[in-house]
C-alpha cells in the first residue's frame, strides 16, 4: 500500500514508510518556523496525515485541500516553501531516532516543492480551511493555542506528536 499526494494529474506516490518520513521532516521544519496562526495550521493539518492513528496507506491527499488561507495565500505559499527547503537542510533531524534514507526522501521534497510552486490561489479549494476548522473538536490543538511536544517542538495534531507516534 501506498500514499499519494497530488496536484491536479501529477502525483507523487510514496511507501507508507516513507509517508511517515516526509510528514516527520516537514512537520519539524514547519514547526520551527510557523509564526502565525496560517502557518501553525498548515502544519498541524500535515501532522493530523499520521497513519499510526488514521490507518496504514490512508493519508494522501491534495495539495488544494490544504487549509490555505486565501486572503494571505502568497504568505501561505511562501511559508510551505521555506518549511520544504528547512526539510532538505535537515533541519532538526538530530531529534530524530532514526536517519532517514535521503535517496528516497529528497527527490520526494523536490516534487512537492515543485507542486506547491505550481499552485495558484484560483485552484485551491476555498471552502477548506473552514471546513477543516468547524469540524474540528473544542480540545483540538488548532483552537487551543497550538500546543507542541515537549521532546521534539513539533505542533501537535489531535492525534499527538506525529514524531511521537511513528
Ligand atoms: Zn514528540
Amino acid at each position: 500500500m501506498s500514499n499519494m499526494i497530488a496536484l491536479n494529474s501529477e502525483t507523487i506516490c510514496m511507501s507508507n514508510g516513507l509517508t511517515d518520513v516526509l510528514i516527520d521532516v516537514l512537520v519539524l521544519s514547519g514547526s520551527r518556523l510557523a509564526q502565525t496562526v496560517d502557518e501553525r495550521r498548515l502544519i498541524v493539518w500535515l501532522a493530523e496525515k499520521d497513519q499510526s492513528k488514521v490507518g496504514i496507506g490512508t493519508v494522501g491527499f491534495d495539495i488544494r485541500e490544504m487549509p490555505w488561507n486565501i486572503e494571505r495565500f502568497e504568505e501561505n505559499r511562501q511559508f510551505m516553501l521555506k518549511t520544504v527547503e528547512l526539510a532538505q537542510n535537515r533541519i532538526d533531524w538530530k531529534n530524530l531516532d532514526y536517519a532517514p534514507d535521503e535517496k528516497m526522501l529528497f527527490p520526494v521534497l523536490q516534487q512537492f516543492s515543485e507542486m506547491i510552486s505550481k499552485l495558484t490561489a484560483e485552484c485551491v479549494l476555498s471552502n477548506a480551511l473552514g471546513e477543516w476548522i468547524l469540524a474540528a473538536d473544542k480540545n483540538d490543538p488548532v483552537l487551543c493555542d497550538f500546543p507542541r511536544c515537549e521532546k521534539h517542538g513539533a505542533l501537535l495534531s489531535c492525534f499527538g506528536c506525529h514524531i511521537c507516534n511513528n
